[in-house]
C-alpha cells in the first residue's frame, strides 16, 4: 500500500499525471526543498495516459509552492490605502454579502462581476456560474482563459458547430506532418512536445513545420520554420491553401459532402500565390511551396497551436483559417489528423464544459441562444427567462466598466490581472478606481492583491478536491491530500457560501465536491461534452476518463499497457463520423483576407514587441516566482533584439534598454540573438512588479480584441527602443 495520492499538475493544459507523497514515510528519508524544509514528494504518474509518467521542470518542483507566501486568513480595510487588517471568515463574509445587496438594489446585477480562472477545478467554475448567472441573473463571469484561448473556442464554434478539440495526444505519435503554428510547444507544453519530438526523431519520414516569428527552441527541433513577420498567419495559411488547390491536392468528396462555403474560400485564396505571400509574409517563395509539399505528401496532418495565433485581433479568423486547411484536405476524424489547440491553463477546458466565460453556458451552451437558456433554468429550477439573453463582459470589460462606474463589484479569483491583463497602466488606474474588489487566491503578496478590499484565503490545488480537464479532453480527479493552509476554502465553497448567505440556500445545499461535479454532469447530458458516464467514485476506482463519455461501463483508457493509451473503442477523436455539429451537420469554411496588426509599427513606433513564455516559469510567478530552482534558471526579464538592431541603437550584450509604447514603458536589460528577426523583439511576460522594477511586458501591450472572440492582441504592439544611458 502507497501514501501517494494521484493527481494532475496544475500549471499548463497539458495534464500531467502525478503522484504526491508526505514528505516523511516509514523507512525513508524525509523530502527537503533547497533550504532544508520537508516537503511533499512529486512525481510523473506512468499511469496517467496523457503524459506516461513524465513531467517537465514546473511539475517536479510544484510542492515547493505549497508553504510559500500563503495567505492564510481573511483580510479587509475600508480603502486602499489602509493597511488590511485580519478578520474571521464571519466578518468578511457579511461584508461580501452587504456589499451584493447594496449594489444589487443600486446598480442591479450587472454591476456585479467574477474575473475567475483555468487554475479553478471544474467544481469553482460551475458553482461561480450557478451564483452569477443563475441566481444573480448575469453574465458578467469572465475567466483569464479569455486572455488565452477564447479565439480557439469561436473557432472551433463557427467551423463545427460547438467546442472542444478534436484530437487526443496519441495523434502526436500517429502523423506523418505536424504543423504548428503560433505555439512554442517546447517551452511552453513540454510534455506534448516530449511526445511529439522522440516520434519525429524516431520515424525519418515525419514533418514537422514550425510557423513563429521568433527562433524557439520548438522551431529549432523542426524540419522547416517558417519565421513570418508578426500578424502574417492568414496570409501565409492562404498561400498554403492555395498551392494545395493548384497542385490538386484536396479531397473533393469530403468538401462536397461534409462542408459548406467552399466557394467563398476558395475565391479567397485564389489571390494568394506564393509570390505574393512570400512579400506579405517576409520568407522566401520555396518556404511556403516546401510547407504546402508536405501537407500535400502526408497521409496524416496534425496541427497544433495556441497562444501565437489566439492572442491576436483576428485570432478567430486564424483559428478558421488553421481549421479551413484540414477541412480542404479531409485531415480531421482520423487517427494523426486534424486541428487540435492547446490550452494554457490546467482546467481551462474544464472551464469552457462548466461555461465559465461570459458568453458561454454550463453543457457546451450558449447565453444568446433561448433552448439553452431554458435547459439550464429548467436544471437549475428557476424561473423562465431568470438567465439574461446579454453576454456579460468580458476581462477587459471589466476594466473599462470599473473605468465608467458600472462595476460596482468586482470579485477576482486565482488570478492575477495587475500583471497579466493588456495595458496595465490602464488596468492598474481601474483597478484603483474599483468601489469594492474581493480578492481570492492562495498567495500573498500579488500584484493585484494591493488593489483589494477583502482578501479571502483559497485552498490550493492538493487542499482540495476536483477535477480537470486536459487539452486532450482527459478528465482527471484531482484528490485532496492535506489541509488547507490556515483558514483557506475551495473556491466553490466560499461562492456557495455566499450565494446561501444571499437567499439561494436550496441551490447550494451541496455536501461534497462530488455532489456538484455529479450536478454538473447532468448538464452534460446529450451535449457534445457529455460526461454523464462520469463520476469521482468511477474516476477514484478507474483513474482518468476521456469525454465525450455517457457510458458508465465504458473507460476507454488502456492501462494494461506499460505505456497507457486512449483506445480506439469510444470516440477518443471528434468527428470520426464527418459529422459535425452544425445544424445541418457540415463544417463552415471561413474566407478571410488578414487585416494585419491592429498596432502595426511605424515611424515613431519603429518595433513590433511580441511577448511569450520562458520553459520554467509560469504565467505572472505567483508560483515559480517562489520556487528556488525555477528562479535559478530564469532570473531576469530582458529583451531579444537582432544583431543588426542591436549596432543600430549602437548597444552591446546585457546593456539595459527602455521599451516605449503608446501606454506604457519598460526597462529591460539586452539578450541580443538572432532567434528574433530584424525589426521585432521579444520580453517574456511573466514579471510583474512584485519581481522586477519597471519591467511588465503588458504596461506596453493594448487591449485592441478579435471581434468575434473578444481576446486581446497580447502577442503584439508597437514599440520604440532607447538606450537607458541616453536618458
Ligand atoms: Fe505540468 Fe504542463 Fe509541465 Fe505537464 S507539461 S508537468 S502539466 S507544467
Amino acid at each position: 500500500m502507497t501514501d501517494a495520492t494521484k493527481t494532475l499538475c496544475p500549471y499548463c493544459g497539458v495534464g500531467c499525471g502525478l503522484e504526491v507523497s508526505p514528505p516523511a514515510q516509514p523507512g525513508k528519508a524525509t523530502n527537503r526543498d533547497s533550504k532544508g524544509t520537508p516537503i511533499w514528494k512529486v512525481q510523473g504518474d506512468r499511469t496517467h495516459p496523457s503524459s506516461q509518467g513524465m513531467v517537465c521542470v514546473k511539475g517536479a518542483t510544484i510542492a515547493e509552492s505549497l508553504n510559500k507566501d500563503r495567505l492564510h486568513y481573511p483580510m479587509m480595510r475600508d480603502s486602499l490605502d489602509q493597511p488590511f487588517q485580519r478578520v474571521s471568515w464571519e466578518e468578511a463574509l457579511d461584508r461580501i454579502v452587504q456589499r451584493f445587496k447594496t449594489v444589487l438594489a443600486t446598480q442591479g446585477s450587472d454591476g456585479v462581476c467574477m474575473y475567475g480562472s483555468g487554475q479553478f477545478q471544474t467544481q469553482d467554475y460551475y458553482i461561480a456560474q450557478k451564483l452569477l448567472k443563475g441566481c444573480l441573473g448575469t453574465n458578467n463571469f469572465d475567466a483569464n482563459s479569455r486572455l488565452c484561448m477564447s479565439s480557439a473556442v469561436a473557432g472551433y464554434i463557427q467551423s463545427f458547430g460547438s467546442d472542444g478539440p478534436p484530437c487526443c495526444y496519441d495523434d502526436l505519435e500517429l502523423t506523418d506532418c505536424a504543423f504548428l503554428i503560433g505555439t512554442n510547444t517546447a517551452e511552453c507544453h513540454p510534455i506534448v512536445f516530449n511526445r511529439l519530438r522522440k516520434y519525429h526523431k524516431k520515424n525519418q519520414h515525419v514533418k514537422m513545420i514550425v510557423v513563429d516569428p521568433r527562433r524557439t527552441p520548438t522551431a529549432e527541433a523542426a524540419d522547416l520554420h517558417l519565421a513570418i513577420k508578426p500578424g502574417t498567419d492568414i496570409d501565409l495559411l492562404n498561400g498554403i491553401a492555395h498551392l494545395l488547390m493548384r497542385w490538386g491536392y484536396i479531397d473533393s468528396e469530403f468538401i462536397e459532402e461534409c462542408t459548406n462555403n467552399f466557394p467563398a474560400f476558395a475565391e479567397v485564396i485564389s489571390h494568394y500565390p506564393p509570390e505574393v505571400v512570400a512579400k506579405i509574409c517576409g520568407i522566401e517563395e520555396r518556404e511556403i511551396e516546401i510547407a504546402a509539399q508536405y501537407w500535400a505528401e502526408s497521409k496524416r496532418v496534425l496541427s497544433l497551436w495556441s497562444m501565437g495565433v489566439n492572442q491576436s485581433s483576428e485570432g478567430t479568423a486564424k483559428v478558421r483559417n488553421i481549421i479551413n486547411l484540414h477541412l480542404m484536405t479531409g485531415q480531421i476524424g482520423k487517427p494523426g489528423a486534424g486541428p487540435f489547440s492547446l490550452t494554457g491553463q490546467p482546467n481551462a477546458m474544464g472551464g469552457r464544459e462548466a461555461g465559465g466565460l461570459s458568453h458561454i453556458l454550463p453543457g457546451y451552451r450558449l447565453v444568446k441562444n433561448p433552448q439553452h437558456r431554458a435547459e439550464v433554468e429548467q436544471a437549475w429550477g428557476l424561473t423562465p427567462g431568470a438567465i439574461s439573453p446579454n453576454p456579460g463582459r468580458t476581462a477587459w470589460d471589466m476594466i473599462t466598466g470599473l473605468e465608467t462606474g458600472d462595476v460596482g463589484l468586482l470579485w477576482i479569483a486565482a488570478t492575477n490581472p495587475a500583471v497579466s491583463m493588456p495595458d496595465l497602466v490602464r488596468t492598474k488606474a481601474a483597478l484603483m478606481r474599483s468601489p469594492f474588489t474581493i480578492y481570492q487566491d492562495a498567495y500573498y503578496p500579488t500584484e493585484t492583491a494591493a488593489f483589494a478590499h477583502v482578501l479571502l484565503p483559497a485552498a490550493q490545488w492538493g487542499e482540495k478536491t476536483g477535477v480537470m480537464t486536459n487539452s486532450e479532453r482527459v478528465i482527471t480527479l484531482c484528490p485532496a491530500f492535506k489541509p488547507p493552509v490556515g483558514d483557506g476554502r475551495p473556491d466553490w465553497e466560499i461562492f456557495a457560501e455566499v450565494g446561501r448567505r444571499l437567499g439561494f440556500a436550496d441551490k447550494f445545499a451541496f455536501k461534497n465536491s462530488a455532489e456538484v461535479y455529479a450536478e454538473f454532469v447532468e448538464l452534460t447530458r446529450d451535449r457534445p461534452c457529455d460526461q454523464t458516464g462520469i463520476s469521482h467514485e468511477r474516476l477514484h476506482q478507474e483513474g482518468p476518463i476521456q469525454w465525450p463519455c455517457a457510458d458508465s461501463s465504458i473507460n476507454n483508457i488502456d492501462r494494461h499497457n506499460s505505456r497507457p493509451k486512449v483506445l480506439d473503442r469510444t470516440p477518443k477523436r471528434m468527428y470520426t463520423d464527418f459529422r459535425f455539429n452544425t445544424p445541418d451537420g457540415r463544417a463552415r469554411f471561413g474566407a478571410y483576407h488578414s487585416r494585419g496588426l491592429a498596432e502595426p509599427a511605424d515611424p515613431n513606433y519603429p518595433f513590433v514587441l511580441t511577448t511569450g513564455r520562458l520553459y520554467g516559469h509560469w504565467h505572472t510567478l505567483t508560483r515559480t516566482g517562489r520556487i528556488d530552482k525555477i528562479k535559478q534558471m530564469h532570473p531576469n526579464p530582458f529583451i531579444e533584439i537582432h544583431p543588426r538592431d542591436a549596432v543600430g541603437l549602437g548597444i552591446t550584450d546585457g546593456e539595459l534598454l527602455e521599451v516605449r509604447s503608446r501606454r506604457g514603458r519598460g526597462r529591460f536589460p539586452a539578450l541580443i540573438t538572432k532567434a528574433i528577426a530584424p525589426g521585432t523583439v521579444f520580453v517574456p511576460m511573466h514579471w510583474g512588479s512584485l519581481w522586477a522594477d519597471q519591467a511588465e511586458a503588458n504596461a506596453l501591450t493594448h487591449p485592441e480584441a478579435c471581434p468575434d472572440s473578444l481576446q486581446p492582441e497580447l502577442k503584439a504592439c508597437a514599440v520604440q527602443l532607447l538606450p537607458v544611458r541616453n536618458h
